[in-house]
């Protein structure tokens, strides 16, 4: 029997899918990311948070990497984000992706050629560069050393311009963004989180995410569930708006620095900041001073601010993502890194939340593996 146009529309009509309706708690750069695909992919979103930028993802670093110290498996995981962060420079135009490379001599001789061995044998583009191939990538170095590794796949990217860009993203895909709101627990039904209480009420939804960074321990204790996760602080020097120093990221003994967009130097004892110690403006002048002395040329630079940021570090050091056993309608997405893993983390995220079939990727990162 032949469909007349308007039965072919009823038959198209209901055999769509029903719009699931997802909350995600937080709207940093892991809560920005899991909004903008979910979104995408034709979920009802809403975002709640008490601000629009994230807590940690301002004070970060946001060095894009899968540089050395972790095993293969994460270090693949950490290379399959950094894709994601080409993909989402095509899907989201002005994210502001920077694919300036790392120079990097933040270690002993031997342990950089071992890194630079391991990490070429695994298909990641590091260079050996002396003294002149240091100071032709970056002149304004005051000594530049003997010997570096020139990380050329690395990057970086301005973390609240591309956690807004995503949020943005999603709101013209129709997801309502609630800030300042205060998620204050989880609500469950039947063994099924529901929804959440908030200080604007009650919310009800298919699925809830918990992408609140450190804020989602005390989210997922309202329903039993222990988070091993630690916060340790980092602190971060900013200097004024200058003109260009640094070419890419640079990965000095005690020093990691880079220049962001805007023109500011930023540093920490390293990419994780350093500890800020009793006394934080001492801290920051004292990081300050080390990180000019680096450089030729910028007598005249100042400090303009510095962030102390809390980290959300599960006890392990890998991320937590995922549905945790025996908590139908609930996800968890907390993690260091969140930066460079954020594509990938929201990616497959919405597509486990979407489908309800879990991923293999994400498969050592469940909070199970802490028993
Ligand atoms: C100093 C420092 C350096 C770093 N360097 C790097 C780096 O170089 N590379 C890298 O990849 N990563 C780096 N990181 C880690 C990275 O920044 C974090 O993993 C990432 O920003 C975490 O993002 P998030 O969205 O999970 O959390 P956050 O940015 O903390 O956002 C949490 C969100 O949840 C909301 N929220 C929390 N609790 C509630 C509640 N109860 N109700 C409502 N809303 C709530 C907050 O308002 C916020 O919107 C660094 C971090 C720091 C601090």
């Amino acid at each position: 029997m032949m469909l007349s146009l308007a039965d072919s529309q009823i038959t198209e009509r209901t055999s769509m899918p029903v719009q699931k309706r997802v909350i995600v708690v937080g709207a940093g750069i892991i809560g920005a990311s899991i909004a903008w695909h979910l979104a995408r992919q034709g979920a009802a979103v809403t975002v709640v948070a008490e601000n629009n930028a994230g807590i940690a993802t301002p004070a970060s670093f946001a060095w894009i990497n899968a540089s050395w110290g972790n095993p293969e498996f994460y270090f693949r995981f950490r290379r399959y984000a950094m894709e994601g962060w080409k993909r989402l420079a095509d899907e989201l135009p002005g994210l502001g992706v920077d694919w300036c490379g790392a120079i990097c001599w933040d270690m002993p001789r031997e342990e950089l050629e071992a890194y630079a061995d391991q990490h070429n044998r695994w298909g990641y583009g590091i260079k050996r560069i002396n003294r002149d191939g240091v100071a032709a990538r970056e002149p304004h170095l005051a000594r530049p050393p003997e010997f570096a590794l020139h990380v050329i796949e690395e990057g970086a990217v301005e973390p609240v311009a591309a956690a807004q860009r995503m949020l943005a993203g999603a709101q013209s895909r129709g997801a309502s963004l609630l800030y300042g709101a205060h998620a204050t627990r989880l609500i469950a039904d039947n063994g099924r989180i529901t929804g959440i209480a908030t200080s604007f009420g009650e919310m009800k939804a298919d699925h809830v995410v918990l992408a609140a960074g450190a804020g989602t321990v005390a989210l997922a204790a309202t329903a039993d569930i222990s988070l091993p996760v630690e916060t340790p602080p980092g602190l971060i020097v900013h200097s004024k708006p200058t003109e260009k120093r640094l070419n890419g990221i640079v990965l000095a003994p005690d020093l990691h620095m880079r220049q962001t967009r805007e023109g500011r130097i930023i540093a920490g004892g390293d990419f994780g900041g350093s500890d800020p110690g009793a006394d934080q403006q001492a801290t920051a002048d004292a990081l300050f001073a080390r990180a000019k002395a680096l450089l030729t040329g910028v007598d005249d630079l100042e400090l303009d601010f510095f962030t102390v940021g809390y980290r959300p570090t599960p006890k392990d050091g890998f991320p937590v993502i995922g549905q945790p056993d025996g908590h139908d309608g609930l996800y968890i997405a907390v993690m260091h890194s969140g930066v460079t893993l954020a594509p990938a983390v929201g990616l497959l995220a919405a597509k486990e939340i979407l489908s309800g079939k879990p991923d293999d990727k994400l498969a050592p990162f469940r909070l199970a593996r802490f028993g």
